[in-house]
């Protein structure tokens, strides 16, 4: 951890020693769609967030000297590595975890904690077949398992404002108007990935939108339409662009 984050991680929870990792599985099966597979259930942030405090209130009268700080997303920690490390799954070259289960379409949350734990085995390492990097579109993929974020579909489908023309046109192409799945469907530790068994992720999925369903709605409008969703929180702007740029690009490509 940089220093910047060690300082992050010491504002939230003075003294920290220990990190736990929880996974929590989303995926509901691969059917075609325009959002990323994690985002067509419930907001994880959320529903992790929840589990995560229920589990805080559980231990908390065990340990009432001890702080317990639950983190989900907004996070100092290397989540991926950490989950790796106490032995929650293996680290892919994506930069992904994948559990024996469920393979990489799992959440993480975490809690820091003043309390000292022993740490549990873990750090089982991916197959390094090379399958995620050959399938990415953008080729965000390095040869030591980073992801560059300037051409990660997933970052550029939520990042806000007018996008730069290289960028504009990786999303123009992408399969999806927010996120991306491509290395994630293209690894074989996915294969066979057991569904969540979370109804907060597997019921009242959205898959798709289309322009209809964000047509003259504010942020807020977007918010209150669809709560608890992931794909909510930049509101509907990035949505609109990204729907607009794989409209017209289809429409080149059908009149050269
Ligand atoms: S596709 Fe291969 S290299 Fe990439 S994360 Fe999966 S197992 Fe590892
Ligand atoms: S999410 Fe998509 S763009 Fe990002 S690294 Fe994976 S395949 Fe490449």
């Amino acid at each position: 951890m940089s220093a910047q984050r060690r300082s992050w991680a010491e504002k939230l929870c003075p003294d920290a020693k220990s990190a736990l990792f929880a996974l929590f599985p989303y995926d509901a099966g691969p059917e075609t769609g325009n959002l990323s597979r994690y985002a067509r259930g419930a907001d994880y942030h959320a529903v992790a967030g929840r589990a995560l405090n229920c589990f805080v209130l559980q231990v908390q009268p065990y340990y009432p000297a001890n702080r317990f700080v639950v983190l989900t997303d907004d996070s100092p920690l290397p989540e991926a590595f950490g989950a790796c490390l106490c032995g929650a799954g293996r680290l892919g070259d994506n930069g992904l975890i994948f559990d024996g289960a469920h393979g990489s379409f799992v959440f993480i949350g975490a809690v820091l904690t003043d309390l000292a734990l022993p740490p549990t085995p873990g750090g089982r390492g991916c197959l390094h077949c090379g399958a995620c990097r050959r399938a990415c579109p953008t080729g965000a993929l390095g040869a030591d398992g980073t992801v560059d974020p300037s051409r990660c579909l997933s970052a550029l489908t939520q990042q806000g404002g007018e996008l730069p023309p290289a960028a504009a046109a990786a999303v123009a192409a992408a399969p999806r108007i927010w996120g991306c799945d491509v290395c994630s469907e293209a690894c074989p530790l996915n294969r066979g990935a057991a569904p969540s068994p979370n109804p907060a992720f597997t019921e009242n999925r959205i898959l798709s939108l289309a322009p209809g369903d964000l047509e003259g709605l504010t942020r807020r409008q977007f918010q209150e339409r669809y709560p608890e969703r992931a794909f909510t929180w930049r509101g509907p702007a990035p949505l609109r662009r990204n729907l607009a740029l794989q409209q017209e690009k289809e429409q080149n490509d059908a009149n050269p």
